[in-house]
């Protein structure tokens, strides 16, 4: 059978791979790889990836290994390049985070002769030479999905999916559920947390069971995992859990852990019961969980009251252990910086010429801020040794104390000092280029904001009789 690559990507790009084109740190795009000059790519070269960076064509992406820096290619655009121009405008206006142009994915569009005949040839030509940039090559992991997937609802993001994996005990060879399954993003964190390869004999294989009753959603989600090769491992049902349950063709999926990221979960608690909540005594009622380990449940809701509403719920159908968690994530941006030379994975067009201005003011500040930090440097080290928060409140603090606010840049919080003081110097030649410069490190001004409540909670699994036998086999009560 066909793997998936996001279980196993192998070490090298090939034709038809899924590949994470990496524009910025935060600029993601993901793209199938085509084979050099198919049937209907206009190019010379076959299919190109077109951004503000440069010119990628396929041809140069594919058969190196997953991670590789790709240079920016001067391509023959030809008609197509007046189209590119206008494009990579429009996304220039949108500054830095502005999505790239994928030629291919829009050959319908292009070959329209009002949008060939724009008259911007020269202008064209122009951009082409001027952008030598370069991008990476990152094999679909479900952090990078997460961040490039096409969103078709609000999703659950890899802090909160990380820590909640974790917590419903989500191991290969686990089979868990979740319901809706909206845009994926869980859904492709969970099916890596429970694979487990080819099981031996006798061991279950780790299984996603996931549900969605928005139909289109259904049928866009369902393409997806086949072109992602996931669809043995994820099952996906079109339904309404709150009224259908969590069975499939009437059997029992055997879960032990379950997500849910719906608006009304307390509507879905009772299907994921041992025993029929209304009729314990009813032999025929089937329930979704595996008989022989504990249940472990997230839900996952935005607002304190779907909270209380989901606890008492849980409460009253004998789930314990129950408790409620925030995730209060924040990113670090940490970087080498010289003059005339970023090395920051901000910056994807190698255009120092234009940035010595911008380079040597940013060196000043980089200066007073390195002077600032060397007179504190005793005071930080001690408080480095706390946490986070507590270091922000104290520099807050001070800062008000002394009438003053911190080179004026309220983005920078914390300057983490280098590893070695060393590292501050001129670097000796001969320095590999990544050791070069000042280490700049960076939190971000707050912790973002709020994203869901997580709900937490497990069913014991029931003592049975065949249970007592056993135990009473083995240890006979004398006398
Ligand atoms: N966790 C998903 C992700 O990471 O991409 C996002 C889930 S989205 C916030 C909630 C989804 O639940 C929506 O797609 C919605 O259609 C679906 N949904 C809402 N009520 C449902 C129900 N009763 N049964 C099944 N799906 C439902």
């Amino acid at each position: 059978p066909k793997i998936s690559p996001f279980l196993e990507p192998g070490k090298t790009t090939k034709v038809g791979s899924l590949a994470i084109l990496q524009l910025s740190r935060d600029n993601l795009q993901p793209v199938y790889l085509k084979a050099p000059a198919g049937k209907h790519d206009g190019y010379a070269e076959g299919a190109v990836v077109n951004t503000r960076y440069g010119s990628f064509p396929h041809s140069t992406m594919i058969g190196v290994p997953w991670g590789s820096q790709i240079r920016a290619s001067k391509v023959d655009t030809g008609s197509r390049g007046r189209n590119n121009k206008r494009k990579r405008d429009k996304s220039d206006d949108n500054g830095r985070e502005a999505s790239a142009t994928v030629t291919e994915e829009k050959t319908e569009q292009e070959s329209t002769p009002a949008e060939v005949n724009d008259g911007s040839t020269a202008a064209t030509k122009k951009v082409v030479a001027d952008v030598s940039g370069f991008i990476h090559i990152l094999p679909p992991t479900p952090e990078v999905w997460t961040s490039s997937l096409p969103h078709r609802t609000q999703v659950v993001y890899t802090p909160d999916y990380s820590y909640v994996l974790h917590r419903i005990r989500a191991r290969p060879g686990s089979v868990l559920i979740e319901a809706g399954a909206g845009s994926g993003s869980f859904s492709h964190a969970s099916v890596r947390a429970v694979y487990n390869g080819y099981p031996t004999e006798g061991e279950r294989k780790g299984k996603v069971y996931s549900f969605e009753f928005h139909e289109q959603r259904y049928h866009k989600m369902n393409k997806e995992l086949e072109e992602h090769n996931l669809d043995s491992l994820v099952h996906l049902t079109h339904r309404d859990v709150y009224n259908g349950g969590f069975l499939i063709d009437g059997k029992s999926p055997e879960a032990e852990a379950i997500f849910l990221d719906l608006p009304a979960p307390w509507e879905a608690l009772h299907h994921l019961s041992r025993r029929n909540p209304k009729n314990p005594q009813d032999k025929d009622w089937v329930s979704p969980l595996n008989p022989r380990k504990s249940a472990h449940i997230c839900t996952f809701s935005p607002c304190i009251e779907q909270v209380t509403k989901t606890v008492s719920a849980l409460r009253r159908l004998g789930w314990v252990d129950i408790d409620m968690v925030e995730i209060a994530n924040r990113k670090y941006h940490t970087s080498r910086e010289r003059v005339g030379l970023n090395l920051s994975m901000d910056r994807g067009v190698n255009n120092s010429a234009r940035d010595v201005d911008e380079a040597l003011a940013r060196l000043t500040e980089i200066e007073t801020r390195f002077r600032e930090h060397a007179a504190k440097s005793k005071e930080s080290d001690d408080e480095m040794d706390g946490d986070d928060d507590g270091l922000i409140k104290r520099h807050e603090k001070k800062e008000q104390k002394g009438g003053k606010k911190r080179g004026g840049d309220k983005k920078v919080k914390i300057d983490h000092k280098p590893a070695s003081p060393e590292s501050f110097e001129t670097p000796a030649s001969g320095m590999p280029l990544w050791m070069e410069g000042r280490l700049i490190t960076r939190g971000e001004p707050e912790i973002k904001t709020h994203t869901s409540y997580l709900v937490f909670a497990t069913l014991p699994r029931e003592w049975t009789e065949e249970d007592e036998a056993t135990a009473a086999a083995r240890h006979p009560v004398v006398g």
